[in-house]
Protein backbone atom coordinates (compact mmCIF):
# COMPACT_ATOMS: atom_id res chain seq x y z
CA UNK A 1 0.00 0.00 0.00
CA UNK A 2 1.17 3.38 -0.91
CA UNK A 3 1.88 5.27 2.21
CA UNK A 4 -0.53 8.53 2.35
CA UNK A 5 0.72 12.05 1.43
CA UNK A 6 1.10 14.95 3.69
CA UNK A 7 1.70 18.21 4.68
CA UNK A 8 3.85 19.47 6.94
CA UNK A 9 4.84 22.74 8.60
CA UNK A 10 7.65 24.27 10.10
CA UNK A 11 7.04 27.47 11.64
CA UNK A 12 8.31 30.23 14.10
CA UNK A 13 10.09 33.73 13.88
CA UNK A 14 13.52 33.98 12.48
CA UNK A 15 16.68 32.67 14.49
CA UNK A 16 14.58 29.42 15.67
CA UNK A 17 15.96 27.37 13.75
CA UNK A 18 13.28 26.06 10.80
CA UNK A 19 15.86 25.90 8.09
CA UNK A 20 17.85 23.58 10.45
CA UNK A 21 14.76 21.24 10.79
CA UNK A 22 13.77 21.40 6.91
CA UNK A 23 18.03 19.94 6.54
CA UNK A 24 17.34 17.34 9.23
CA UNK A 25 14.43 16.08 7.43
CA UNK A 26 15.88 15.90 4.27
CA UNK A 27 18.82 14.50 5.55
CA UNK A 28 16.03 11.62 7.23
CA UNK A 29 14.72 11.45 3.51
CA UNK A 30 17.91 10.10 2.24
CA UNK A 31 18.89 7.36 4.53
CA UNK A 32 15.60 6.40 3.52
CA UNK A 33 16.33 6.45 0.23
CA UNK A 34 13.20 8.37 -0.51
CA UNK A 35 14.01 11.08 -3.68
CA UNK A 36 12.71 14.50 -2.69
CA UNK A 37 12.78 17.77 -4.32
CA UNK A 38 14.09 21.60 -2.56
CA UNK A 39 12.37 24.65 -3.09
CA UNK A 40 12.52 28.27 -2.03
CA UNK A 41 11.15 31.53 -3.66
CA UNK A 42 13.58 33.91 -5.87
CA UNK A 43 12.91 36.81 -3.39
CA UNK A 44 15.36 34.91 -0.86
CA UNK A 45 19.03 35.40 -2.06
CA UNK A 46 20.17 36.19 1.23
CA UNK A 47 23.75 33.81 1.05
CA UNK A 48 23.07 31.29 -2.42
CA UNK A 49 20.42 30.98 -4.94
CA UNK A 50 21.35 27.46 -5.08
CA UNK A 51 20.94 26.23 -1.80
CA UNK A 52 19.46 26.62 1.41
CA UNK A 53 21.49 27.40 4.27
CA UNK A 54 21.01 27.59 7.84
CA UNK A 55 22.15 29.95 10.20
CA UNK A 56 24.73 26.82 10.82
CA UNK A 57 25.60 26.93 7.52
CA UNK A 58 23.98 23.00 7.21
CA UNK A 59 23.25 23.54 3.24
CA UNK A 60 21.16 21.63 0.57
CA UNK A 61 20.77 22.32 -3.15
CA UNK A 62 17.28 23.85 -3.96
CA UNK A 63 15.74 25.36 -6.92
CA UNK A 64 14.56 29.31 -6.75
CA UNK A 65 11.02 29.45 -8.40
CA UNK A 66 9.24 32.48 -9.34
CA UNK A 67 5.81 31.20 -8.38
CA UNK A 68 4.59 28.35 -6.99
CA UNK A 69 3.02 26.50 -10.23
CA UNK A 70 6.52 26.35 -11.22
CA UNK A 71 7.08 23.65 -8.72
CA UNK A 72 4.56 21.05 -10.56
CA UNK A 73 7.14 20.93 -13.34
CA UNK A 74 9.50 19.79 -11.66
CA UNK A 75 7.26 16.98 -10.27
CA UNK A 76 7.97 12.80 -11.59
CA UNK A 77 6.92 9.86 -10.54
CA UNK A 78 9.90 9.10 -8.06
CA UNK A 79 9.85 12.19 -6.17
CA UNK A 80 8.58 11.27 -3.26
CA UNK A 81 8.45 14.22 -0.85
CA UNK A 82 8.80 18.16 -1.62
CA UNK A 83 10.74 20.73 0.86
CA UNK A 84 9.65 24.08 0.88
CA UNK A 85 11.56 26.80 2.27
CA UNK A 86 10.78 30.40 3.16
CA UNK A 87 6.89 29.39 2.10
CA UNK A 88 5.61 32.74 3.56
CA UNK A 89 6.93 34.64 0.69
CA UNK A 90 5.09 32.12 -2.07
CA UNK A 91 1.84 33.58 -3.59
CA UNK A 92 -1.69 32.32 -2.30
CA UNK A 93 -1.55 28.95 -4.71
CA UNK A 94 1.41 27.58 -2.73
CA UNK A 95 -2.01 26.33 -0.66
CA UNK A 96 -3.30 24.42 -3.56
CA UNK A 97 -0.13 23.03 -4.89
CA UNK A 98 0.65 21.69 -1.46
CA UNK A 99 -2.94 20.19 -1.25
CA UNK A 100 -2.86 18.88 -4.55
CA UNK A 101 1.10 17.15 -4.42
CA UNK A 102 -0.16 16.28 -0.71
CA UNK A 103 -3.13 14.35 -2.09
CA UNK A 104 -1.20 12.55 -4.86
CA UNK A 105 1.05 10.76 -2.11
CA UNK A 106 4.00 13.10 -1.25
CA UNK A 107 5.16 14.39 1.82
CA UNK A 108 4.80 17.88 1.71
CA UNK A 109 7.31 19.57 3.96
CA UNK A 110 6.81 24.03 4.37
CA UNK A 111 9.28 25.95 6.91
CA UNK A 112 8.86 29.67 7.09
CA UNK A 113 7.80 32.66 9.20
CA UNK A 114 4.47 32.72 10.61
CA UNK A 115 4.50 35.84 11.32
CA UNK A 116 5.55 39.32 10.08
CA UNK A 117 7.34 41.94 12.02
CA UNK A 118 4.69 43.06 13.54
CA UNK A 119 3.36 39.98 15.03
CA UNK A 120 0.64 39.65 12.52
CA UNK A 121 0.31 36.01 10.49
CA UNK A 122 1.38 35.53 7.18
CA UNK A 123 -2.17 34.40 5.17
CA UNK A 124 -0.27 31.51 2.74
CA UNK A 125 1.53 30.47 6.43
CA UNK A 126 -1.96 30.73 8.68
CA UNK A 127 -3.57 28.77 5.82
CA UNK A 128 -1.18 25.71 5.36
CA UNK A 129 -1.07 25.37 9.12
CA UNK A 130 -4.44 25.30 8.96
CA UNK A 131 -4.74 22.24 6.77
CA UNK A 132 -1.49 20.73 7.16
CA UNK A 133 -1.37 17.28 9.34
CA UNK A 134 1.65 17.98 11.58
CA UNK A 135 2.70 21.62 12.91
CA UNK A 136 6.17 21.86 14.27
CA UNK A 137 6.55 25.71 15.54
CA UNK A 138 9.68 26.19 16.98
CA UNK A 139 10.75 29.04 19.14
CA UNK A 140 14.08 31.38 19.40
CA UNK A 141 15.43 32.72 22.25
CA UNK A 142 14.74 36.24 23.34
CA UNK A 143 17.57 38.76 22.55
CA UNK A 144 16.95 40.98 25.82
CA UNK A 145 15.79 38.45 28.00
CA UNK A 146 16.59 35.57 26.77
CA UNK A 147 13.27 33.85 27.38
CA UNK A 148 11.70 31.42 24.40
CA UNK A 149 10.96 34.13 21.42
CA UNK A 150 8.14 33.86 19.55
CA UNK A 151 8.32 36.98 17.03
CA UNK A 152 10.58 38.76 15.20
CA UNK A 153 11.71 42.19 15.97
CA UNK A 154 12.59 44.69 12.63
CA UNK A 155 14.90 47.60 14.19
CA UNK A 156 16.53 49.84 11.95
CA UNK A 157 19.48 52.67 12.98
CA UNK A 158 19.34 50.74 16.06
CA UNK A 159 15.34 51.59 17.43
CA UNK A 160 12.47 49.27 16.59
CA UNK A 161 10.76 49.81 13.47
CA UNK A 162 7.38 51.62 13.44
CA UNK A 163 4.17 49.97 11.98
CA UNK A 164 4.26 51.79 8.87
CA UNK A 165 7.96 51.70 7.75
CA UNK A 166 8.81 50.65 4.48
CA UNK A 167 9.92 47.35 3.48
CA UNK A 168 12.59 48.71 1.64
CA UNK A 169 14.36 51.55 3.55
CA UNK A 170 16.76 53.45 1.33
CA UNK A 171 20.34 54.03 3.46
CA UNK A 172 18.99 52.87 6.74
CA UNK A 173 20.76 49.91 8.65
CA UNK A 174 18.18 47.47 9.52
CA UNK A 175 18.21 44.16 11.37
CA UNK A 176 16.20 41.55 12.63
CA UNK A 177 16.06 39.95 15.99
CA UNK A 178 14.01 37.09 17.85
CA UNK A 179 11.73 38.51 20.83
CA UNK A 180 9.46 37.61 23.40
CA UNK A 181 6.12 38.33 23.72
CA UNK A 182 6.89 40.96 26.21
CA UNK A 183 10.05 42.42 24.66
CA UNK A 184 8.92 42.40 20.98
CA UNK A 185 7.89 46.66 20.03
CA UNK A 186 6.24 47.81 17.34
CA UNK A 187 5.71 51.52 17.37
CA UNK A 188 3.03 53.77 16.24
CA UNK A 189 3.22 57.40 15.17
CA UNK A 190 1.50 60.11 16.81
CA UNK A 191 -1.40 61.29 14.45
ZN1 LIG B 1 12.04 38.99 26.13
Amino acid sequence: MEKMGQIEVICGPMFAGKTEELIRRANRLEYAKKKYLVFKPTIDDRYSTTEIVSHSNYRKNSICVKSSSEILGFITDEIKAVIIDEVQFFDENIINVSEWLADKGLRVICGGLDCDFKGNPFKVVAELLARAESVTKLNAICNVCGQPATRTQRIIDGQPAYEDDPIILVGATEAYEPRCRCCHMVLKRDK
